[in-house]
């Protein structure tokens, strides 16, 4: 598995905040949330960005957005936003895919 942040808090050996935990995902709150509710939804594999991501991937793909969907829920959200920032271009630091889960203020479009 990865030996990122994330690799580290799917294999139980950093603590994080979380909000659900399955067979193939982990969703945990964000340390530096950018919203009032900001959570991060993780596969356990190891798949650095979403780019790399193949057709194989495809249900746990749908998986994660359905934990995000449930986790926004929980969270009693109505209105929310997925976030996947693909690349340090696009603002990804740290490599281990991630869908952020953002929501409980007015969102803003087009984000930054
Ligand atoms: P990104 O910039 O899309 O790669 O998102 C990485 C996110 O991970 C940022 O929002 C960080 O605040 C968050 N983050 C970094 N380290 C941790 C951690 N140990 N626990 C929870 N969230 C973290």
């Amino acid at each position: 598995m990865s030996d990122t942040i994330f690799g580290k808090i799917a294999r139980g050996e950093l603590p994080a905040e979380l909000v659900h935990e399955d067979d193939r995902a982990l969703a945990f709150r964000d340390v530096n949330p950018q919203a009032p509710t900001h959570i991060l939804v993780i596969p356990r594999q190891a798949i650095a960005k979403l780019s790399e991501c193949t057709p194989a991937d495809n249900e746990l793909v749908g998986h994660l957005i359905q934990v995000a969907n449930q986790v926004a829920r929980q969270e009693g959200l109505d209105d929310y936003r997925l976030v996947v920032n693909n690349g340090a271009g696009a603002g990804q630091t740290v490599f281990h895919l991630h869908i952020h889960v953002l929501g409980g203020r007015p969102l803003g479009w087009p984000p930054g």
